[in-house]
Formats: C-alpha cells, sequence, structure tokens
C-alpha cells in the first residue's frame, strides 16, 4: 500500500479528473484567442486582401473573356460580376470613350473624368504592362478604393481599357458588431465548456477510481473483488484484465494452501509413526530382540517414505523452479528400458507382479537420460501400484518415424474420465488408492514436468474396470 501512495513524477500527482478538465479548458482558450485575434484584430487586414484578390480576379476574368471574342457573354459578365462583387465597372474605346459601363456605388473615382480622356487610360498607357494597381482615397466620401485597370486587347492589337473600382468599406462598425457577439458566445461557450468539461472527466475518472478501490480491496487478499470497468472499452479491458489476474492469484493462493495441507498431512503421519515405534522401544520391546526387530523395520520403512517424499518434492520444486536444466545425452532406449525394469525384479518375485516387456529394435535417442529414466520408473511404479489383481505390467517400445513411443499398461480400475486432467496435478490422489510401493501424490506431476521440459507429447488412454496406459514419445532431435 505504501509503495501505491509513492508517487515519484510530479505529474502523477494531478489527478486524472483535474488533467482532463484543465486540457478541455486550455482548448477551448486557445480557441476563443484564435477566434478573437482573426476576427476582430486582423478583419481590415483579411477583408482588404479579399477585394484586392477579388479586384484582380474580375478584371482577369472580363479580359479574358474579351478575348474570347464573344460580345455578348463578355457584357453579361460585366453586369454580373459587378453585382455579384460590389463592383464599379467601366469599359471604354481605345480613345478613352465610354462603351460599356455597370456602377453600383454613385460615388466612384471612374465618375471622376474631366476631360474627354479619363485620366486612367493615361497612366495605363503608362504602364510597362499596361496593367494599374492602384489604392486611392475618395475625398468626397472618405473611403478608400481600390482602382484596377487594363487593356483590352485582340491579339496584340489595344482596342480598348477596363476600368475596376471597388470601395473599402471600414470595417470599425462591423468589428464592433462582431466584438458583442463574441464576448456572449465566449462567455456562454465557456461556461458551458467548463460544466462539460467537468462531466466528461468525472465520467473518464470514474471507472478507474472503481477500479483502484476495488484493487486495493484485491491487494487485501479478498478473491472476490468485482471489477466494474463500465464506461468506455480501455476501462473495460483493464476490469477484464483485472479480473483474470485475480482468478488466478485465487488459483494460486488455493493451491499454495493445499499444497502445505497436503504437505504438512504427508510429513505428520510417518514422523507420527516414527515416534510412536521410537517410543515403544523404549517403554516396550527394547528387550525382546524380535518386537524390537520388527519395530525398527517399521521405523526404518517410514524413513525411507519420508526421504521419497522429501525428495519428491525437492526433484519437483527444481523442475518447476526452471533452474534446472537439461543434461541431454545419447543412449539406447532398450538398454535403458531393461535396466529399469530390472531394478522392479526383487519386488516382482516378492510380491508376484509380472512385467512383459515389449521392444522394438534398439534405437537411439538424445534426452536427458536421468531425467526420463524418472519417468519411466514413476510411470512402471504406478502401473504396479495400480494394477489389478492378476498383478501383470506390460511395458512397450514403439519405433515410429519421428521418435519413439514408450508405453506402460496396466490391468486396473482404470481412471474416470473427468479425474483424467486431475491426475497429473501435484498432490492429486484418488481415494481409493491402495499401495504396495511407496507412492507420494507427486510421481506424475514429475512426469509431467519432466516430459514438458523435453517438448515431448504424452497422455493416457484409460478404461474403467480395464485398466491403463500411459505413453510418452521420445521425439527425434535434428540435429
Ligand atoms: P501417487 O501414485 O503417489 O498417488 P501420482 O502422481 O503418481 O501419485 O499419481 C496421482 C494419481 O493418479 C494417483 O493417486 C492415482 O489416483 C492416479 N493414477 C496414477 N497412475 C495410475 C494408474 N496406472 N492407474 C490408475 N490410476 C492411476
Amino acid at each position: 500500500m505504501k509503495q501505491i501512495k509513492r508517487l515519484k513524477h510530479a505529474g502523477t500527482r494531478i489527478p486524472l479528473k483535474f488533467k482532463v478538465w484543465m486540457y478541455f479548458m486550455l482548448f477551448i482558450l486557445i480557441v476563443f484567442s484564435l477566434l478573437w485575434l482573426f476576427q476582430i484584430f486582423f478583419l481590415q487586414t483579411f477583408y482588404e486582401r479579399m477585394r484586392i484578390n477579388t479586384a484582380s480576379e474580375t478584371m482577369n476574368k472580363i479580359s479574358e473573356i474579351y478575348e474570347s471574342g464573344d460580345k455578348e457573354k463578355f457584357y453579361a459578365a460585366i453586369n454580373k460580376l459587378s453585382k455579384d462583387n460590389d463592383l464599379c465597372i467601366e469599359v471604354l474605346d481605345r480613345y478613352g470613350r465610354e462603351v460599356k459601363s455597370a456602377h453600383v456605388i454613385g460615388d466612384c473615382l471612374l465618375h471622376d473624368k474631366h476631360s474627354n480622356i479619363h485620366p486612367f487610360v493615361e497612366w495605363i498607357d503608362a504602364e510597362e504592362n499596361n496593367t494599374i494597381k492602384q489604392k486611392k482615397n475618395n475625398p468626397r466620401s472618405g473611403y478608400d478604393m481600390l482602382i484596377y485597370g487594363c487593356t483590352l486587347k485582340n491579339g496584340s492589337t489595344v482596342e480598348g481599357y477596363l476600368l475596376i473600382n471597388a470601395v473599402l468599406v471600414p470595417v470599425g462598425a462591423t468589428v464592433d458588431i462582431i466584438k458583442r457577439q463574441l464576448m456572449i458566445i465566449t462567455v456562454i461557450l465557456i461556461f458551458m465548456a467548463f460544466i462539460l468539461s467537468l462531466y466528461l472527466a468525472k465520467r473518464i475518472s470514474a471507472p478507474i477510481d472503481s477500479i483502484t478501490k476495488a484493487s486495493e480491496k484485491l491487494a487485501k487478499g479478498d478473491f472476490n473483488t468485482k471489477f466494474d470497468g463500465r464506461g468506455y472499452l480501455e476501462a473495460k479491458k483493464l476490469a477484464d484484465t483485472l479480473t483474470y489476474a485475480e482468478k488466478e492469484l485465487s488459483k494460486v493462493d488455493t493451491m499454495q494452501r493445499d499444497l502445505i495441507a497436503n504437505v504438512s498431512h504427508d510429513l505428520r503421519t510417518p514422523l507420527t509413526m516414527l515416534k510412536a515405534y521410537a517410543e515403544m522401544i523404549r517403554d516396550l520391546s527394547g528387550d525382546n530382540p524380535v518386537k524390537r526387530n520388527e519395530h525398527l523395520e517399521i521405523i526404518i520403512s517410514e524413513t525411507d517414505r519420508l526421504a521419497l517424499l522429501v525428495n519428491d518434492m525437492l526433484d519437483l520444486s527444481k523442475l518447476e523452479s526452471g533452474k534446472q536444466k537439461l543434461s541431454p545425452a545419447e543412449f539406447g532406449i532398450t538398454g535403458k528400458l531393461n535396466e529399469i525394469i530390472d531394478r522392479f525384479k526383487g519386488l516382482s518375485e516378492k510380491n508376484g507382479y509380472n512385467i512383459h516387456f515389449a521392444p522394438d529394435e534398439e534405437k537411439t535417442v538424445f534426452c536427458d537420460p536421468v531425467k526420463i529414466e524418472q519417468v519411466i520408473y514413476n510411470l512402471i511404479n504406478n502401473a504396479i501400484n495400480y494394477t489389478g489383481k492378476d498383478k501383470q505390467v506390460f511395458v512397450r517400445q514403439i519405433n515410429q518415424p519421428d521418435g519413439v513411443l514408450v508405453e506402460v499398461e496396466d490391468t486396473g480400475d482404470g481412471i474416470e474420465e473427468d479425474k483424467i486432467k486431475l491426475i497429473f496435478d501435484k498432490y492429486y490422489r484418488s481415494e481409493n488408492h491402495k499401495r504396495e510401493v511407496v507412492g507420494t501424490g507427486l510421481g506424475l506431476s514429475i512426469v509431467k514436468a519432466v516430459l514438458k521440459m523435453h517438448n515431448y507429447d504424452y497422455g493416457v488412454r484409460s478404461t474403467l474396470g480395464k485398466g491403463s496406459t500411459f505413453w510418452f514419445k521420445i521425439g527425434d532431435v535434428k540435429k
């Protein structure tokens, strides 16, 4: 918990809620600053630039149409462009006499001709490219005007002149109106943004807050915690992941408890026996050599059992920790199987067990001989433990194109379908097990761990009442 609270970076001290709200407000502020800047401060410049563009484009369009020679289209364009763009347009012939005019404002500078020849005509002639683009003040209205003019040509012959007057209305009054409107909009929108961002921030952080609270419960060991990630996809995914982690943690927790319970139970039984028989020797049978030997035998066999259990536990924990590496070597599998079966000979003779071995041709395999030996040993050991009254066990070696299949079959009661999944688990034992050979409940877990390390396939075929066949396949290693 202390670690959770120790926040390293300064940024991590600010709650998500506040951050979302802050970024949202910042965004709104930027939007409004831009709006104010462009609408209020640059409006005049924008407006002028727009008028200049319009005047210049209109001039180009009209002279182009003139050059195409379509007079009707030419006059129609003048009327339309003049009205649409609020421009006064005049067309003069080559001597400066008016041929066509379209006026939208009464007080334009094109009216200022005091002689027959329009003054602008002289200016156009004087320019190198025969075009004028000027800004002039109209002394009567006080407004600035854009005066644009050019020659109208047919090929290279000048046939007339085109004059355009665009008025530049001061935008001060408009700016005032916009300012007021903007002010109202700004206040309303900032208020709305404030409320909306608060709401949004709460919606985003709520699932995370709830998941955090639930995680704290999980951290304290409550494996029934529900993670609620409703709201949006990321929160849902986080909640699902935590639910999965919780399930896994709970499994590990149960396994750990079972393990401790099983281990302590398995250790306690032989220890109790050891103590009981040692006390019996001290108090009762110490002087009776026959009884004493009988009791000592029990003490020895219980000690063996304890040693076996502890060894198995150590083996398994080493295998599962991943610290143990395989030490593969080449060896003949038939020889190895014979060798292991021989080790059961004493037991077979004593208790009447019959181990039948059906070998295939000797084949060299490449794997960890010590660990594979343990697998085979455990499987035969189990087969003897669980085989039927006829006490028969069958071991088979079947060479296959890509490896060697080893099978160990018994004629016992078989294993129920739903138990097959469990028998390879640590400490799983059927209730009705009988023991002539000592078992620890770890044998198959060791088998599984070793075969998994080798990446070998393994499994069980079992028919209730008829027996089981445990198998694994030593694969060929491509070298
Ligand atoms: P142990 O034999 O010491 O109980 P194992 O891990 O070797 O532990 O086996 C786990 C369980 O699997 C056994 O308790 C038994 O129920 C079942 N089992 C193993 N081998 C056989 C078999 N050949 N036939 C029937 N059941 C078996």
